[in-house]
């Protein structure tokens, strides 16, 4: 994806632009920022839009000591103009001044025994080199150097406390934007020295929207997983890329079938749902970043660092990829059991989440009509179970269980 992002590709977040633009026509554009809210909804691409602006030397001009002279200076770009040369190398991903900050970047660590470690987290080497060392050094092209800090979060502490004192006072004209769908995680003293900007979910109608067309989905699944998706972009397009859409008809049909096949023989064809799905989930290279989608954005679990284990064979999935397939089964079942009781009271099929599977949820409303409710409660319960890492295979023989109508405790 090219990184010269316009202001008008980022749809449905007019507060959060609203704020860094009227910073950028200010001339006050914080030297750290946080951009903060769910994963998937725009973040990475308001950096992006932000690094265009403040690298353009078009802007620079304009905004610049000369005009000034003559007491008319036209009001700053808030806009990359895509033309001058910063932009053109921003566009090629060859800014010197621009540095994407990632945990794979320990792959290219100057150290081989740093470049040796399996980058789990954002280490204190990586914001050493690439940041705090980085922002000391004078822009090559532009007239400030941006630092964007993609999952931030994924810093381990060590990394945080040496990040403080460049967030309080960057040296030179360096900016940092933090992103994060889980800022709580950072360090408070990392949150307090950064001007938070909130990003919010995004309408489903919209998400719905960008599966059918740039994403080439046919319209039921795409409302299926927009429904998922509970407004982040970036789950949906990972999702129809990982063909989540094709898993949710075998997943209702396991819980059309539970009645027959038992709760362990289901519970083990859920699992392997989960099973098939995980690497998928996360082996997936997203070639399309937009929207601040990135591999393992906000996702756990995911490792673009290291996440194909040369010692595992193809069949044994990670156990924290497989509790993110495990979760996702559950989000299905979860709507699928919906749809089931919308169908029991008769609402409206307008209503219905997940259409493909329309047909299971009629069976499940008519077979199972009373349990329904405990079913539902009974995948808070797994999810919660898996929160605090009980087997995969308990947590969803917990669930099947209530929906045999074994009530929860
Ligand atoms: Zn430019």
């Amino acid at each position: 994806m090219s990184r010269l992002v316009r202001w008008s590709d980022i749809r449905h977040q007019d507060r959060a632009l609203g704020l860094i633009r009227r910073a950028l026509s200010g001339g006050r554009v914080p030297h750290a920022l946080l951009f903060h809210g769910p994963e998937g909804v725009g973040k990475e691409m308001a950096a992006l839009a932000l690094a265009g602006a403040l690298l353009c030397s078009r802007r620079e001009r304009g905004g610049g000591a000369e005009e000034a002279l003559f007491g008319e200076a036209p009001p700053a770009e808030i806009e990359a103009c895509g033309e001058c040369p910063p932009c053109h190398c921003l566009a090629a991903g060859t800014h010197p001044d621009f540095q994407l900050v990632e945990r794979k970047l320990a792959r290219v660590h100057p150290d081989a025994a740093v470049r040796r470690t399996k980058a789990l987290f954002l280490g204190v080497d990586v914001i050493r080199h690439f940041v705090i060392d980085a922002t000391g050094r004078r822009p090559a092209l532009s007239s400030s150097r941006v630092f964007v800090l993609r999952d931030a979060e994924r810093m381990n502490e060590e990394a945080q406390n040496a990040l403080l004192k460049t967030l309080e006072e960057p040296p030179g004209r360096a900016h940092l934007i933090l992103l994060s769908s889980s800022a709580e995680r950072l360090l408070p003293t990392v949150r307090s020295r950064c001007q938070g900007i909130e990003f919010g979910l995004l309408p489903r109608a919209f998400i719905e929207n960008e599966l059918v067309g740039p994403a080439g989905l046919k319209s039921e699944p795409a409302a299926a997983l927009a429904a998922l998706a509970g407004g982040s972009l970036g789950a949906a397009r990972r999702w129809a890329s990982a063909g989540v859409a094709g898993e949710v008809e075998p997943i209702a049909d396991v819980l059309v079938g539970v009645g027959r096949s038992g709760v362990e023989a289901a519970a083990k064809a859920l699992l392997e749902r989960a099973e098939e799905l995980a690497p998928r989930l996360h082996g997936r290279d997203l070639a399309d970043e937009s929207d601040g989608v990135s591999e393992g954005d906000g996702d756990e679990g995911a490792d673009e660092g290291g996440g194909r284990s040369g010692k595992s064979s193809s069949a044994s999935v990670p156990t924290d990829e497989l509790r993110v397939g495990v979760r996702l089964v559950l989000m299905i079942c979860a709507a699928v059991l919906r749809d089931a009781l919308i169908v029991r009271e008769q609402a409206d099929s307008a209503l219905l989440l997940v259409a493909p599977a329309a047909r299971q949820s009629a069976a499940i409303a008519a077979g199972m009509g009373g349990g329904l409710d405990e079913g539902i409660r009974g995948i808070a319960q797994a999810e919660a179970m898996l929160d605090r890492n009980v087997a995969p295979q308990l947590c969803v023989e917990r669930f099947l269980l209530t929906l045999q109508g074994v009530p929860l405790r």
